[in-house]
């Protein structure tokens, strides 16, 4: 065959339903498209509602597995990923920098990725992956050697695989890219290593990179393998040389916002979590401690990665508040647009969805100690007797005085993440209410080792609770109802039109709530801990939801005197799907 003919033939067979393609409308449309789950977030505002609602109150009760997949192996290490379905096939990244295409009408599997690992690769948390992006005929996904993969859909190969950063600097990657206009755009991860958090962008189809957009103020941004613009201004809230290795990594990923063309990623803790080597340990007239862009919301404009606005939830960070959380863009029942986001500090925070401007904010956990509140303008008014004291200042220089601070530096919010009722106009938001004893000690920056200066141990708050899934009124900032659990919460939230709240537990339990009291409806023994993130679609005039089981993430790891409360919990690795059977979706 020569070349003309082979493309008159792939032209063909492109245009062909077998060799269907996700579209950027695919992408713009996921939310509303209910056969279908291409985007990480149900949608790449991330609400996690979906408008289905043949499964609902009333018959939630008839809920039945349909079929389970074991991610097999001895590695079961904690399970976050979100599943995606298209064209017949559900895609799961696992842990390890796997991943699997199942066939959702047996559960069988179709073809498996194992990503090869280097030996001394570096991820802080556990070794999660959170979920891949699909676009065209590919499946993105990034790996824990801070790679970013492109597998072909059908097959599983490799199509073109292409490095984020150097993972003996401690780099990494767990986050679910996120793809706009044929761009896949992923973060990093690595904070704890004084890595500089970065956003790149690359053509999906070719993997060539187009643009980078570091998070810390004095690092120099590019665009098509140019220098383009420098992130902030040298030295304006980073003393001396602090800023290149200022942490701030993008470990969560991003969302976008279509109505105003703006993507948002979050950066992590600067580095090192010792606040008072960063400038940031005394409070200062001109904010010159604030440490941006670390701990904030960072816009950038998808085509360039020029950063639009910006919103600092900690400055003078110094609690290990990373400022990743993720920002969904939503419509109030007063009918205006507007972002929400939920703090590891322990703040909800309503922001204006036109230029990130301050709103309101308010405690969605108890017993803050860090802060007494937030100002008019979204700066916390700090307890300054709360914060980690100066080694500095201490007769022998080596431990600063240890102060007890809640939420603990696992956040009043992890990455797990929220979602938003179109129904109800909430937010539900899984929380956990701990504090830890944090102390401050001298470090020094050593390429590939951890970058603290800080010792810590988590403790729960209450003797019966740690997990608080809340409903939120993002209007008022008041919780509506909460549902509290032994373990801290650790997966994420989806919730439907249908009136229902999912979410799994370390127990094992995934639980359907009424959305608007916190009732439990129905709920469902998984076998291991659920730190995964649940779906729904419909599929031949049924409705399916599926969630992955496999106990593991950061809690086990660093969770302190609430690990070893939970250390009885069996690991595992196996995705759960579950159907309301036709005939019984009218029963109850
Ligand atoms: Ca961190």
């Amino acid at each position: 065959m020569n070349r003309f003919v082979a493309a008159a033939v792939l032209g063909l067979l492109a245009s062909s339903p077998a060799f269907a393609q996700v579209t950027e409308e695919d992408l713009a449309n996921d939310q509303m498209t209910t056969h279908q789950v291409v985007t990480n977030g149900m949608g790449r505002h991330l609400q996690r509602y979906s408008p289905l609602d043949m499964l609902n109150k009333d018959n939630v009760a008839n809920l039945v597995p349909a079929w389970a997949f074991s991610l097999g192996g001895e590695k079961q290490r904690g399970q976050e990923t979100q599943p995606l379905v298209y064209d017949g096939i559900m895609y799961i990244t696992g842990s390890y920098s796997r991943v699997y295409a199942i066939d959702i009408a047996t559960g069988r599997e179709i073809w498996q990725y194992d990503a090869r690992l280097p030996e001394g690769i570096l991820p802080c948390c556990d070794v999660v992956n959170r979920g891949g992006a699909i676009y065209g005929d590919k499946f993105f996904f990034g790996t824990l050697d801070a790679r970013i993969v492109a597998l072909d859909l059908k097959t599983g190969d490799v199509v073109w695989r292409d490095k984020i950063a150097e993972y003996k600097e401690g780099y990494s990657y767990t986050a679910a890219p996120i793809v706009v206009n044929g761009l896949v755009i992923t973060g990093n991860s690595g904070g704890e290593f004084g890595i500089v958090g970065e956003v790149q962008a690359r053509d999906a189809e070719t993997g060539e990179l187009v643009w980078t957009r570091p998070m810390i103020e004095g690092h120099m941004g590019t665009y098509k393998g140019e220098p383009s613009t420098m992130t902030g201004t040298l030295n304006a809230t980073w003393p001396g040389d602090m800023w290149k290795t200022g942490g701030g990594a993008t470990w969560l990923g991003g969302s976008y916002d279509a109505d105003t063309d703006t993507l948002i990623f979050g950066a992590g803790n600067p580095a090192p979590w010792n606040s008072h080597l960063r400038g940031a340990g005394e409070p200062k007239p001109d904010n010159s401690g604030d440490n941006l862009y670390a701990a904030s919301r960072v816009a950038l404009d998808p085509a360039t990665g020029e950063i639009k606005w910006h919103f600092q939830t900690t400055p003078r960070e110094g609690w290990d508040f990373d400022g990743v959380n993720e920002v969904v863009a939503f419509t109030d029942q007063d009918g205006n647009r507007k972002f929400a986001t939920a703090d590891r500090n322990g703040f909800f925070y309503v922001l204006n969805r036109e230029d990130g401007a301050f709103i309101d904010a308010w405690p969605f956990v108890r017993d803050i100690t860090w802060a007494e509140g937030i100002d008019d303008t979204g700066r916390p008014i700090f307890i300054e007797e709360a914060r980690p004291g100066n080694p500095a200042a201490a007769a022998d220089g080596a431990k600063g005085e240890t102060v007890w601070s809640a939420p603990s530096f696992l956040g009043g919010k992890n990455w797990q993440p929220m979602a938003f009722s179109q129904r109800t106009g909430l937010f539900y938001v899984p929380s956990n209410e701990w504090g830890m004893d944090i102390w401050n000690e001298p470090i020094t920056y050593k390429k590939g080792a951890a970058y603290l200066g800080a010792g810590f141990t988590i403790k729960p708050v209450f003797e019966d609770f740690i997990g608080s899934l809340k409903a939120i009124d993002p209007v008022t900032g008041e919780w509506k109802w909460e549902y509290q659990n032994p373990a801290p919460l650790w997966g994420g939230v989806m919730t439907t039109a249908g009136g229902l709240v999912f979410f799994g537990t370390p127990e094992g339990e995934f639980v359907a709530l009424d959305d608007e009291t916190g009732e439990k409806l129905w709920s469902f023994q998984t076998g291991s801990g659920i730190v995964g993130q649940p779906i729904t679609w419909e599929q031949d005039g049924e409705q399916y939801v599926s969630v992955i089981s496999g106990w593991g993430g950061a809690v086990p790891l660093w969770g302190g005197e609430v690990a070893s409360k939970v250390n009885y919990l069996n690991q595992g690795g196996l995705l759960w799907t579950f159907r309301l059977p036709k005939e019984l979706a009218s029963a109850n």
